[in-house]
């Protein structure tokens, strides 16, 4: 193979591993709020940017210099800046009127300057320096997002953060190492700039989608566990969760309290005012509870207008005076719906667990105060009768 032909085809494997790239965001699934959803169409810029710098490089043995010089520091750094702005789409986050600006100019500075130490007796190792620097500002900007993200998205980003992290160690620590191998104003092989590009695609097209996917995945794990209509936990979040909560307790000696609490006459509501409203009505009686629950404490929704609430490190006394709190709460509370304003009141049966009682013995009893508070008129609260 002849040089050309050895370029040709090294842009002609670049070309196909950018085009299943390109085509993979498309099969990726798409996040369903509209900013994030413009992730991967960024991500697709990246890749064909990344390619076009490719281009840029090639231009120069192939014999168009100008063009090579013209294009290449531009598209380096377009390509980062559209790396950034893959990530800051998938946290939702847009881009203000003055970072555009800014980014705008920070490109057009560099394509400046690219071309003037080109044009005065092109400077090769001036312009190499001056795109490593300019490159830093969108990886560095890049990492601060993920770094700060990381703590509420767990899952999928420390891959990303792991390509962005090599892709800045690679510009701050390789350029320069591979520059000393070079003499002076000798360009950069295109073999070499070729497997760098090439991995910097290849780990994009693996950490990309890995974050994608991994961040659904925690999303749909999560929601499999809360209830749509009230926002409070579910079954089989408590199936999964209650062992683990209850050996913590004993672990620790802790107390371990629970509260059954089931909405009084709430068939009456969907009755007069409709099922709608009823939804309505539950879930702003779920957000009067979790109000008021300490952080470690959690709602349950058990069924239809049955609440549980599961009280870690906390005795019958004090989960007494909790369930009598809520359930004043709940009676002062105006529920608005529609056009009307409801009352509601609910009532209440707290049970305390014993070192060798499971949750499910503890809702037991639990149940059966709060059947002893429906009979004595609904409205109160009643311990169970240890
Ligand atoms: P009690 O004081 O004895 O608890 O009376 P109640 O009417 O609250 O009890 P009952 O168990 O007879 O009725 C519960 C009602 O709750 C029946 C059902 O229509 C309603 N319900 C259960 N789940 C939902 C829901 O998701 N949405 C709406 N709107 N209503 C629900
Ligand atoms: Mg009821
Ligand atoms: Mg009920």
């Amino acid at each position: 193979m002849n040089t050309f032909e050895q370029i040709y085809f090294l842009i002609g494997i670049l070309s196909l591993l950018v085009g299943v790239g390109v085509a993979f965001t498309f099969v990726l699934p798409v996040p369903s709020q509209r900013v994030k959803a413009q992730s991967p169409i960024y991500g697709r810029l990246f890749l064909v940017t990344l390619w076009f710098a490719f281009l840029g490089i090639c231009l120069q043995p192939l014999g168009f210099p100008l063009a090579s010089a013209a294009t290449l520091n531009l598209c380096v750094l377009l390509a980062m800046y559209m790396l950034y702005l893959t990530v800051l789409k998938r946290y939702g986050q847009v881009l203000t009127h003055k970072q555009i600006a800014m980014i705008i100019l920070h490109l057009a500075f560099c394509e400046a300057l690219s071309l003037y130490f080109y044009l005065g007796n092109n400077q090769l190792l001036i312009r190499e320096m001056l795109v490593s620097i300019c490159v830093l500002i969108p990886l560095g900007l890049t990492l601060r997002l993920i770094y700060q993200n990381i703590p509420d998205n767990r899952g999928g980003d420390e891959m990303i953060f792991i390509v962005v992290s090599l892709t800045t160690i690679g510009v701050v620590f390789g350029v320069p190492f591979y520059r000393m191998w070079l003499e002076p104003g000798e360009p950069v092989g295109t073999e070499v700039a070729f497997v760098a590009i090439f991995m910097l695609c290849l780990l994009f097209m693996l950490g990309f989608p890995a974050s994608l996917m991994q961040s659904l995945f925690v999303r749909l794990s999560t929601q499999a566990y809360i209830d749509a209509l009230t926002g409070a936990k579910n079954r089989h979040y408590l199936y999964r969760e209650s062992v683990r909560m209850l050996a913590h307790a004993q672990r620790h000696e802790q107390h371990f309290s629970v509260v059954v609490c089931d909405i009084d006459f709430f068939k009456k509501v969907n009755d007069q005012h409709g099922h709608p409203a009823g939804d309505e009505a539950l879930k702003q009686f779920a957000r009067i509870i979790s109000d008021l629950l300490r952080s470690g404490d959690t709602l349950v929704r058990m069924g239809g207008e049955e609440f549980l609430i599961v009280l870690p490190n906390a005795d019958i006394q004090q989960a007494s005076t909790m369930a009598q709190r809520l359930c004043d709460e709940v009676r002062e509370a105006e529920i608005k719906v529609e056009n009307t304003t409801l009352k509601l009141t609910a009532s209440f049966g707290v049970a305390s667990l014993n070192a060798d009682d499971t949750i499910f013995d503890g809702i037991r009893q639990a149940d059966e105060a709060l059947y002893r508070a429906k009979a004595s008129g609904r409205d109160q609260v009643k311990r169970a009768q240890s």
